[in-house]
């Protein structure tokens, strides 16, 4: 049966009428539409709201108008809550015809059908069809799919968001304040503003108020541990990572990867990537990531995500891989591919808003909430270069703020001069924030000029903020060395070190990428000297890959 057909509901109280009727119906219908039918009132309103959770479409009713539970025009009339559209039929006997002719009027009654209606070429269908083509004239599809219902400027829709757009699931965005049909899936399920978010599932199921593990369980992701041991774990999911994984699976290595928020990284969140070999038009980072994750997951690798990792130890020569809900996975290697976070802003009022007007990195999901909108972006780096010009698109105009002179020596040549040609976006140099003010999100920005100190209080409905990078190294508590920000020193970098010489126990050198803990090795811009560059990640990533090789075959 096609799933994606519309339904028509039929309801009778006595089993042999409704078993009549779905028999003609069927026979004529069957192609077109779905029919469902049942003989008690609150099993078919159960069902609506079921269909309706899933965005089902039911193109009529057909109720018998005397049932003991409730009268059909009364049927009717809550049918309508859910299914405005839907033509409406009442089943009567000839004594009922007064009532139908009432409900006309009352449930703006389609048509009313006395029984019997044998033949049904005659009497049902020449009627049917001409209401269900009527039906069909005005009909448009419903979004099919994961609809997440909230507010435009709460960081916990946000971060729904976030999370559905990073794993490339499709969902429908329902603003509670300015859309109709999430008022409707909120009073149909009794639900009211302080349960948002909410995200309906395809199965007619919803949560409200969820944790990302909790959707993530929903739509089958964060699938459990297969293996007592791999052969190496990976930890991050961007492009060194991902190469990472596809290298040690292709190379026949029982490969886990783990990611904290959804596979891609910072690359994922690229608006256009516009460097990467092979690809002479450029790639935005969410196809890459689409292409990468397929790659991996063919050749097989195991993915975990959502689920971060929060501790790595040593134990009888295996390292065991501690994640967030403490699961412990065992595995003889490891390659870290955490990457970078971006700095947070602390000036006065940012942390306050944000996920609610002020976003770090480059928040696609929220690019097109920002139409008509005046944008800010502090940072001169390619990635708030990328950010302006994909948000000029939507904004009415974009701001960018630095601290410089100008972009010459943080920005590539390219985006500078593509910056330079749009006319919405403006760049405000020797300028920095001194303050972020708004009710419950960003409402303005106080600017100061950096020479002069002159303050200047500016409209701003979206702040996104680029500066800066802070490794993902924090959590590591093994002695694995680190610069002084935090990036991880590998291979010859070490022997620089003072604390290398105490760690380091092996008769060998540490290999290109391996960190100051044998069988721990480090790829991407998570490391030390890193190119900070999505090619080079993913080389790095696969250089990884081999020696973990040679690690695996001392240790045998
Ligand atoms: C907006 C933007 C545009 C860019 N454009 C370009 C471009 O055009 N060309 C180019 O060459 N480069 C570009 N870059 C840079 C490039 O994206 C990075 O150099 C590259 O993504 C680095 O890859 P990575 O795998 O080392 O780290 P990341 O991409 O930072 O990935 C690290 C991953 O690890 C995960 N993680 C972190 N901690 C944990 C943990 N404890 N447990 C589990 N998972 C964890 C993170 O969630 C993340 O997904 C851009 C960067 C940005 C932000």
């Amino acid at each position: 049966m096609n799933q994606n057909l519309p339904y028509i509901l039929c309801i009778d109280d006595d089993p042999q009428v409704l078993r009549a009727l779905v028999r003609d119906l069927k026979s004529q219908y069957r192609e077109q539409y779905r029919i469902i039918s049942t003989t008690v009132i609150s099993e078919a309103l159960e069902s609506l709201l079921e269909l309706r959770n899933k965005g089902e479409i039911v193109a009529m009713f057909i109720s018998d108008q005397r049932m003991p539970e409730m009268e059909g025009v009364d049927f009717l009339e809550r049918a309508m809550e859910y299914y405005p559209d839907a033509r409406r039929v009442l089943l009567t006997a000839y004594s009922d015809t007064d009532a139908a002719i009432k409900a006309i009027n009352s449930v703006q009654l389609d048509y009313y059908l006395v029984k019997p209606w044998s033949p049904p070429e005659e009497r049902l269908y020449p009627v049917l069809d001409d209401l269900l083509g009527n039906w069909q004239s005005v009909y448009r599809p419903d979004f099919r799919g994961i609809k997440v219902v909230g507010y435009q400027f709460s960081p916990k829709s946000h971060s729904v968001k976030d999370f559905l757009a990073g794993n490339l699931i499709p969902y429908q965005w329902l603003d509670v304040q300015s859309s109709e049909e999430a008022g409707k899936l909120m009073s149909l399920n009794n639900l009211s503003q302080k349960d948002v978010p909410l995200v309906f599932f395809e199965d007619g199921t919803f949560l409200s108020n969820p944790s990302i593990i909790d959707i993530a369980h929903k739509v089958g992701l964060n699938p459990q541990v297969k293996l007592d041991v791999y052969d190496v774990v990976i930890i991050g999911a961007g492009p060194a990572g991902l190469a990472a994984g596809v290298y040690g699976a292709s190379e026949g290595l029982k490969t886990l990867l783990i990611e904290r928020r959804a596979p891609g990284g910072q690359a994922g969140t690229s608006s256009r990537i516009e460097n990467y070999l092979g690809f002479p038009s450029g790639l935005s980072g969410s196809e890459l990531t689409r292409r990468a994750i397929a790659q991996a997951t063919r050749l097989g690798t195991e993915f975990i995500t959502p689920q971060s990792v929060k501790d790595i130890k040593q134990k009888d020569g295996y390292k065991k891989v501690i994640l967030e809900d403490g699961t412990e996975i065992n595995t003889r290697a490891v390659i870290i591919t955490t990457g970078v976070d971006y700095r947070q802003l602390e000036t006065k009022g940012v942390p306050d808003f944000t996920g609610a007007g002020v976003y770090y990195g480059a928040a696609m999901t929220e690019a097109s909430a920002c139409t008509g909108m005046e944008v800010y972006i502090v940072g001169g780096g390619n990635s708030a270069g990328q950010a302006a010009m994909y948000l000029s698109k939507f904004a009415k105009n974009v701001h960018i703020i630095i601290r410089r002179e100008d972009l010459s020596s943080t920005m590539s040549a390219y985006l500078i001069e593509q910056i330079s040609g749009v006319a919405n976006i403006t760049l405000h140099p020797k300028t920095e924030i001194a303050e972020a003010k708004g009710s419950d999100r960003l409402g303005q920005l106080i600017l100061c000029n950096i020479d002069t100190k002159e303050q200047q209080e500016v409209h701003a409905d979206a702040l996104y903020i680029f500066i800066g990078a802070k490794p993902f190294t924090d959590w590591i508590a093994l002695d694995i060395i680190k610069d002084e920000k935090g990036f991880i020193k590998t291979g010859g970098d070490l022997h620089n070190c003072e604390a290398f010489k105490r760690i380091w126990k092996q008769d060998r050198d540490p290999y290109l990428l391996e960190t100051s803990c044998p069988g721990i090795f480090a790829a991407g811009d998570v490391r030390a000297q890193a190119m900070n560059r999505v090619a080079a990640a993913v080389g790095e990533g696969s250089m990884a890959i081999s020696f973990v090789h040679k690690y695996l075959s001392e240790v045998k």
